[in-house]
Formats: C-alpha cells, structure tokens, sequence
C-alpha cells in the first residue's frame, strides 16, 4: 500500500496488514440463509420485488484504516450497526492506489454477483460511500474537476443532463488515452482518467446523503458566522466602547479589532485557495502513484508529475502571501456575535471539529436543524446585537430572518432525504417541491458560489428516491461510519499477536461472529 511519509510527506510503498473475505457471494448466502432461519428477512411490505436481493456495497475510511462493508437491504434497519460486514478492511488511508491494490480481489467479484441468482432471486448491487470514495472507484479526478458530478455531465456554466453510464465512462476513458492521456486535458474527457473499479451501473450508486447534509449544512453556517462578523464591524465602529469592551473576552481597542477583521479575512481567503490547490495537488499525487505503478502506457505520469510541479509553485506562492500578511496581525479575540454562535452552540451540545476545518459530525446537524433550535439561535444573535447597538436592530433582524429561513428550508429537505423508509408519490414531490424551495432561496438571496453537492442536492437526490422508492438513509452511506469505532475496540481487545495482520485477522473473526444474525438473535 501507498502510505505517506510522516517526516518528508512523500509516498511510501509498504507491506501493509490487509484482511479480506474469500468470497463474496458465499458471505452473502451465508447472511442471508441465517436470517431466513430466523425468520428475520423483509421485502419491506413488497416495496422490492419478491423475485430480487438487493445488496449493498461500499467503502469508508476512518479510525486509521478503511473498510469496505456490505449490508443486505433485507433487514427492518439496513444501515444498523448489526447488519453492517466488514468484508475488507487495509490498514492505510484510501487512495486511488490503495482502492485498486486493497480491493483487487473482492470488487471483480461483483460483476459476476450482479449478474447472477441467489437463492432464487436476482441479485441487485447498490453502491454507497462518501464522494471521494466514489470519484475514485469510478476512476474520475474528483470534486475540484470541470465535469464533477458521477451521475451527470453537467459544469459548472452548462447545466447539461446528460447522464453518465458505464458505457460513456469507457468512451471518455478511450478518448482520453488517444489523446495522449495528459491530465491537464482531463476536463476535455469529463474528467474521467482511470478504468473504473467495479461495473456496478450508475444507476445504482446513491447519493451520500449523509455527506450532502455535511457539506451544505457547513456552507450555510460558514455564511452566517461571516454575516456576524460583518455587523460585529459595524457594532463596534457605533458602540460606546465601555460597553463593548465588557462583550469582547479580552480588552481591546476598536481600530485594532477593525483592522484585525480586515486582515484576518484577506488570510482566511488565502488559506482556503491554498487549501484548494492542495486538494488538487494531493488527487494529482494519488493518481500518480495508480499510473506510476500499476503501469501506464498512456504518458500520463509525465503530464501528471509537471502538473503537480506547477500546482505546488502556486501553493507556495499563495502560502507565503498569507504567511506575510498574518506577521503584522494583531492579536485579539472574537467579535461579540461570532463568539456568542459559539456559545449557543455549545448549549445545544454541539462542538465544531476544530482540525477539521470547523466541520459538524451527522448528529449535530440534526440537532442544528431542529426549528427549535434555530430559532433559538436567531434570537441570541439578535438580542446580543441589539444590547450593544440598538440603532442596528433593522439589519440584524433583516439578517437573521435571512438565515432563520435558509435553515429552515435546509433542514426540511434534511430531514427527508437522509429517512430509511418507502416514498410515495406525494412524498418525492413534496421532497421535490422542498429542495427547489430551498435552492431557490439559497440563489435569490446570497451571491455565492454553489457547491457540488447542491447541484447534487437538486439533480439527483429526488432521481433516486423516484427511481427506487427509498430515502437515501435506506441505500445510503450512514451505517458505514459507526464501524470505524467498533473495530477500533475489537483491535484493542486483542491479546496474543503483536504484529499488526494478527490483530486485524483476530479482530476481523470477532467482527464476522458479531455480525452473525445468529449470534444476535442468541443473545440474552
Ligand atoms: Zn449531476
């Protein structure tokens, strides 16, 4: 596996412990007849046909490894933490090299899994992970590329929708190779640069629901602490600076905390186009080790290596700006209103991952979103505002009244698209009528740049409800993310192996005993 250097960054290939079912098809037989034993299978009321299994397969990286899980949709709750498999699980992060080397053995044997009948049923493969995770495995550059989205063509100045398939995957592959393979072109061949890993139909990859709730529930908040920090500007050049000096968690003078809001914008601007290149640069590496290694006949490696050179110049050159401004930063605390986000936050028990670029987990958007909530941190906003400048109580109520609607609206289609249960009809043209209500909105009132995931939000989220009649918590990513910390404990229990095959192996035997629906129903 590809491993990065801890002291130079470079890539490293090392021996890697990496454990894996033998078969796939057997595992699934082995599941299902169990729960059938049991009595334990659904066709949740006749919602899948009686003649079909519905299987799904995904990948998610976490808790230092990643795992590649199966679950069978035939179960009241498939994305429960029980009904999740392991079925390959490599002790190294999960690049384009380390998908293709890890994997080589198990995703060959779903072509053969999707076209075949077990136990009398026709088997359908569903495939589920975060977007990252499926940019790669479908061999495509990725979120920062022209051509972002797997399940369309669409740019981000056309709004074409034609649907990608594995057959235009293989012609924008075969084009791209003729052409010379160079990388810099890829945007010319919708970004598609590598075979895909497994011939699963597109048709059949879900949604990251859970990810799209992420990414956008992050934009929009990161919108709101900066419209706080702009009317903190005007609080504190209208305040009577005894009062304010008794908000502001450190005293300090109002020209410098001006002139310190300025600057630290000018950096955070920087930081986050350096932060892009990066991204790019770190795709560009993971694919040059795919091309490099696993044999490229194309010339590709030679248009990647002079593209990463290029893209790290740039960096470097962004960095150093932000690292010339920020010398002459003076040191202050947060504007009244950005800090008191913070506390409300807090008494909602919600904590932003402070290395992870401030970023939510799943369950604190949720509990974000709860109108309740949002109407409790509107008014915080408001009063702390309005205590300390009363002549800015039109703005800050038109501000909040602004963003108390953007979460509203967000969280409504939040709440349906990431539920596990059957759609009807009405249901996918209420979610429909939801999403346009909340994207429109999103347009009409903030002139900003829209993410992927929104056009995903719009585009394809209610496609798939229509096409198989579930939420995306049905066929979606959800359930993969709570095994990183059961194996994690498996691992840690593990005595008698002090190389790391054996405690994976052991802890891997643990997790298949513990997954087993027998062992489940036998319990007290
Ligand atoms: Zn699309």
């Amino acid at each position: 596996m590809a491993h990065s250097c801890n002291d130079t960054g470079d890539t490293i290939i090392q021996k890697t412990a990496c454990v894996s079912v033998a078969s796939l098809n057997k595992k699934i037989c082995q599941q299902y007849d169990e729960l059938e034993k049991l009595n334990l299978l659904t066709w949740h009321d006749g919602h899948i046909p009686s003649d079909e299994m519905w299987v799904k397969i995904g990948g998610d990286k976490g808790g230092g490894n990643f795992k590649q899980m199966l679950q069978l949709c035939h179960v009241p709750r498939p994305n429960a933490q029980n009904n999740t498999i392991i079925i390959n699980c490599f002790e190294a992060t999960d690049s384009s090299f380390n998908l293709r080397t890890g994997l080589k053995d198990i995703l060959p044997q779903l072509e053969e899994l999707q076209n075949s009948t077990l136990r009398g049923k026709q088997v359908k493969v569903f495939v589920f992970g975060d977007y990252e995770y499926l940019a790669r495995i479908y061999g495509l550059t990725g979120a920062n590329g022209r051509h972002y989205c797997l399940w369309c063509h669409v740019t981000k100045k056309h709004k074409s929708q034609l649907p990608r398939t594995l057959d235009t995957l293989k012609k924008d592959l075969d084009r791209f190779r003729e052409a010379g393979g160079n990388i810099s072109k890829a945007k010319n061949y919708n970004n598609v640069i590598a075979s895909p890993l497994i011939q699963v139909p597109i048709d059949h990859v879900c949604p990251p629901g859970l990810h799209i709730s992420l990414g956008l529930y992050l934009k929009n908040f990161n919108s709101l602490e900066s419209a706080c920090q702009q009317l903190d500007d005007i609080i504190l050049k209208s305040t009577d600076s005894a009062l304010l000096q008794n908000s502001l968690e450190t005293p300090t003078n109002i020209p410098t905390f001006l002139k310190h809001v300025a600057m630290s914008n000018q950096i955070k601007d920087l930081e986050n186009k350096a932060e892009d290149i990066r991204n790019g640069i770190d795709q560009l590496k993971d694919y040059l080790s795919v091309f490099m290694l696993l044999g490229d006949t194309s010339g590709t490696t030679e248009s990647i290596i002079s593209e990463i050179q290029s893209q790290e110049a740039q960096e470097a050159q962004v960095r150093a700006e932000a690292v010339h401004i920020s010398k002459d930063l003076p040191e202050v605390r947060k504007g009244p209103l950005v800090a008191k986000l913070d506390d409300v936050l807090k008494s909602f028990r919600v904590n932003r991952q402070a290395y992870h670029g401030k970023s939510f987990v799943g369950n604190h958007i949720h509990k974000c979103c709860k109108p309740e909530n949002i109407k409790t941190l509107m008014t915080k906003i408001c009063k702390t505002a309005i205590e300390l400048s009363p002549e800015i109580k039109e703005n800050v109520v038109s501000v909040t009244t602004k963003y108390g609607r953007l979460f509203n609206l967000f969280g409504n289609c939040h709440r349906q698209y990431n539920c596990a249960s059957f759609f009807t009809e009405e249901m996918i043209l209420k979610l429909e009528s939801d999403i346009e209500d909340y994207v429109q909105f999103f347009r009409k009132h903030f002139q900003e740049t829209e993410p992927p995931k929104m056009h995903i939000l719009e585009e394809h989220v209610s496609e798939w409800i229509r096409r198989w009649k579930f939420g995306l918590g049905f066929h979606g990513e959800q359930g993969g993310e709570s095994m990183h910390a059961q194996l994690n404990t498996l691992k840690s229990n593990i005595r008698g192996f002090n190389d790391d095959l054996g405690i994976l192996t052991s802890a891997m035997k643990e997790h298949w005993v513990k997954t087993s629906p027998s062992m489940l129903a036998a319990k007290p």
